[in-house]
């Protein structure tokens, strides 16, 4: 069997499969305005731990957010109201985010895949080429299962160690990043997007920035302003 079944998955759980460390809520509202790029936004009194975010859709704007603390629906719609937007949503989603990293996404007969195996990246929330990535290698050892008629553990044991050797390092250094990052004030945080929007600064995110690998940009954007180490103390703290 494959559950493909969501962050809340039934199947993992009657499984007893230990699920993610933490799952946020995330909510987006399409909303009728003409799009302006994309804008993300910061602060503990507009998505505490979090961010929130506005992309162009074809028929508007998409605007939502996920917090750590606190109800994400509350803080979109204090959001909405400021930015004067509360009438225009035309539409409305909400789902789970999972974060974390998962020791098991197989059982006999069984794998995880997508939101049900936390295949998602810490930093944004997203799942959807993570799941795919991860599908891949799902389907090519299914395929094997069947050619062996074997399901059981140790066949399937092939498809957790591929999706974790492709994606679990990003999935990690996510972590830690964010680990950072949800332990910064907004003051902190202001003083660090003063330095990341420095011309040199965003000419490396610029040049070697993957938005499906985004932990890559960790070292090249230290080396080119090493004073963002003085943000790593935070980090240091969140391990205690
Ligand atoms: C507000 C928000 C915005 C997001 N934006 C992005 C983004 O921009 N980019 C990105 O990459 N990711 C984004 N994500 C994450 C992305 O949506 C998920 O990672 C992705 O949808 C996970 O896919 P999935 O198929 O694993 O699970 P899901 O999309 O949750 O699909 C699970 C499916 O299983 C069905 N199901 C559950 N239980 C059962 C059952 N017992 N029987 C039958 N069917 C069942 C559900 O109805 C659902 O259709 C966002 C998430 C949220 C909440």
């Amino acid at each position: 069997m494959i559950a493909a079944d969501g962050a809340g998955s039934v199947i993992r759980r009657n499984a007893k499969i230990p699920g993610p460390r933490e799952c946020l809520v995330g909510i987006q509202t399409l909303i009728g305005k003409e799009p302006d790029g994309i804008h993300i936004h910061l602060g503990k009194n507009i998505a505490p731990g979090f961010f929130g975010w506005e992309v162009p859709h074809h028929s508007g704007t998409i605007v939502g957010l996920a917090s750590r603390n606190g109800n994400a629906m509350d803080y979109l719609v204090q959001f909405l109201k400021k930015k004067g937007w509360e009438r225009k949503v035309i539409s409305i989603f909400a789902g789970m985010i999972p974060l974390g990293r998962v020791n098991r996404s197989i059982d006999e007969g069984l794998m995880l895949v997508g939101d049900a195996a936390c295949q998602v990246k810490p930093l944004s929330g997203g799942g959807l080429y993570t799941g795919l990535i991860s599908a891949k290698h799902c389907a090519s050892t299914a395929l094997k299962a069947l050619e062996m008629e074997n399901n059981r553990k140790e066949v399937l044991k092939g498809y957790h160690e591929a999706w974790q050797e492709e994606i679990g390092p990003e999935i990690s250094k996510g972590l830690w990043i964010s680990n950072i990052f949800r332990n910064l004030s907004d003051e902190q945080l202001d003083d660090l997007f003063m330095i990341l929007k420095k011309e040199k600064v965003k000419k490396v995110i610029e040049d070697q920035g993957d938005i499906d690998y985004p932990s890559t940009l960790a070292k090249p954007v230290l080396k080119s302003a090493p004073q963002l180490l003085k943000f790593t103390g935070p980090f240091v703290k969140s391990l205690f």
